[in-house]
């Protein structure tokens, strides 16, 4: 059992003072592994007022100096990144091999990113007679989920930290690893006392640092609900916010779209992590006139995934964060199937490991566009698939939700796809497959957030503009 009872507060690991705590369990073996102190109010109004002390040196240092704290802060997560591999495939069920690059190795270089587009983000701007400077936001408190979590804490820090902020950060109290790492990681590199304070807890240390008035931005990424909820306390403190929340991505297969790589693409992103990620494609939008075309192979596709132990070579999928997550999507798939939609999967599932908290993949055919299934963000290994006769059909339904994160367009033409890819509502819209950019701009419309991360943009969201007019 590892005890995560310190945090992160004026450059000291300081003993956790309440009693209350979380219990994590490892989520194929169900065993439990570790326990992570919940701060009080009082551990968050003292990592706060360090923020605050250390914010005027800080912000004051050049861009270089803070690049380099960044670049050793990556240097040091390296160096744990072995243990910190284990620890989320233990906590979030990712496969290890996936993992290694996805959880570890994607993060650590935007660490490394961070400090190479800072000058570029952070550069004054002449507009007319005017000097436009960036400055530091101020204090940001920084509040993040178990799915990715080293991804989702370097998406904040690392932008904040060289845009010369100090930061509070409040980790998900259910993927405590990495956060243990960085603590450390933030002492090897010697950041400067008060620079990076980070307390353990739950929504209760979340809510007590988003109210706290030395808290300039809440910079959020959770789910929408909570999302809501923070942005309201934020906006009574007019602090800044910013939220990377929820989805219900759609990939739109075109008539004349490559059917094998859509089938293909749609079950990989749908089901990477076991569905617990915020921009899976969770829907698929084919042609009516194919549909039978596109059922035959995402019923094989999905009878060939490999369910199983994530420190297993050959899991493909590995099992959910807790027992209440797999009940909770379990429960989401059951009421599908009461509700009759074709249940593609049925018959080919893959079997489950007797132990661990594994969720067979499912996926449900001719799901209408207000079913729940296709509203509601279900966090699990589940596609819905639904059918368009015209392509305005296919764009309202794509646009048809209150989500709007990411999405995909299929066609033979990449130049029709980007045309109906305009048309999206959402942030993040892959052409025919393409990959990730860690440059580009991540963020959604409406429900799925305000605010974007990512490379020089996401630097950019944790900056003030200041213009001075020159005299004429
Ligand atoms: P969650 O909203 O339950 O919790 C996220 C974090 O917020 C945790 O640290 C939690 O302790 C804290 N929290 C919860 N309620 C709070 C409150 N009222 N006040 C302050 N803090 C609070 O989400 P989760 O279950 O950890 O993560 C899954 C969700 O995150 C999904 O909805 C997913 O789509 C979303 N997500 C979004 C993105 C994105 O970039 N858009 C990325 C990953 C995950």
């Amino acid at each position: 059992m590892i005890h995560y009872h310190q945090h992160l507060i004026d450059g000291d690991m300081r003993a956790a003072t309440g009693a209350a705590m979380t219990t994590i369990y490892d989520s194929t073996t169900e065993e439990p592994i570790a326990t992570v102190a919940h701060g009080s109010s009082a551990e968050v109004d003292a990592a706060v007022k360090a923020a605050r002390a250390a914010l005027p040196r800080w912000s004051n240092t050049s861009i270089d100096e803070r690049a380099t704290f960044l670049l050793a802060i990556a240097d040091a997560l390296e160096a744990r990144s072995d243990r910190m591999a284990a620890d989320v495939v233990a906590e979030v069920g990712m496969p290890l091999k996936l993992t290694r690059r996805i959880q570890l190795q994607a993060p650590i270089a935007a660490w490394r990113a961070a400090a190479a587009h800072a000058a570029e983000a952070l550069a004054e701007t002449r507009v007319g007679h005017s000097v436009v400077t960036k400055e530091a936001v101020g204090v940001v408190a920084a509040i993040t989920p178990w799915n990715y979590p080293l991804h989702q804490i370097t998406a904040k820090l690392a932008a904040a930290l060289v845009a010369g902020c100090c930061v509070v950060l409040k980790p998900s109290e259910l993927a405590p690893g990495v956060v243990g790492a960085l603590c450390e990681a933030a002492l090897e590199a010697r950041l400067p006392r008060g620079v990076l304070n980070i307390v353990y807890g739950d929504r209760l240390t979340g809510e007590a640092l988003v109210a706290h008035p030395g808290i300039d931005m809440v910079s959020f990424t959770g789910s929408t609900a909570a999302g809501r909820h923070i942005a309201s306390m934020a906006g009574a403190g007019l602090k800044r916010v910013a939220l990377e929340l929820g989805g219900k991505s759609a990939s739109i297969a075109l008539p004349d779209a490559d059917q094998a790589a859509v089938v293909k693409h749609a079950l990989s992103s749908c089901m990477l992590n076991s569905g617990q990620t915020c921009s899976a494609i969770t829907r698929l939008i084919v042609p009516e006139a194919q549909y039978e075309a596109y059922r035959e192979p995402l019923r094989a596709g999905v009878a060939n995934l490999r369910v199983g132990d994530p420190r297993d070579a050959d899991s493909r999928i590995g099992p959910l964060v807790s027992a209440d997550h797999r009940n909770r999507v379990n429960a989401y798939i059951e009421r599908a199937e009461k509700a009759g939609y074709d249940d593609i999967a049925n018959g080919v599932k893959p079997a489950l490991p007797s132990r661990g908290y594994f969720v067979a993949p499912a996926i449900f055919g001719r799901v209408p566009i207000d079913a729940e299934l296709a509203q509601e963000e279900v966090f699990g290994p589940v596609l819905a698939v639904q059918t368009y006769s015209t392509e305005e059909e296919a764009v309202a339904l794509a646009n048809g939700t209150s989500y709007g994160l990411a999405g995909a367009v299929w066609s033979a033409s990449a130049e029709h796809a980007v045309r109906v890819a305009r048309r999206l509502r959402a942030g993040q819209i892959d052409i025919n497959g393409a990959p990730f950019n860690a440059r580009a701009p991540f963020g959604g419309f409406g429900a799925s957030g305000i605010g974007r991360e990512g490379g020089a943009f996401g630097i950019e969201e944790f900056v003030e503009l200041r213009a001075i007019q020159l005299p004429q």
